[in-house]
């Protein structure tokens, strides 16, 4: 069940209910002659989700040149197909 929607933006809760995936239809420039495009954005609602070694092994990471990983987003099917519809919607305003 999405979380929120409306006219241009979709917020799908992540199973572990710790993740929202947003998706924001973004047509702001539109009228500038600029394609519309998606922004998609995993917000973690977990205050703290790393403990204070966890953060050091992160900083090291960086300083050594690696990549962080982003965390898993797992989405129900009825949430894909929301998900779906929402694409199709805006796509589709896009072509008017
Ligand atoms: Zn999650």
């Amino acid at each position: 069940m999405p979380v929120i929607k409306d006219d241009k933006t979709l917020l799908i809760r992540c199973t572990c209910h710790g993740h929202v995936l947003e998706i924001t239809y973004d047509d702001y420039w539109v009228k500038e002659g600029v394609e519309p495009d998606f922004n998609v954005s995993v917000w973690n609602q977990t205050p703290y989700p790393f403990s204070f070694s966890n953060r050091i092994k992160l900083i090291w990471d960086l300083i050594r040149g690696k990549n962080l990983s982003g965390d898993d987003v797992i989405i129900e099917k009825s949430d894909a197909q929301a998900i779906v519809n929402f694409l199709e919607k805006q796509l589709n305003k896009s072509k008017t």
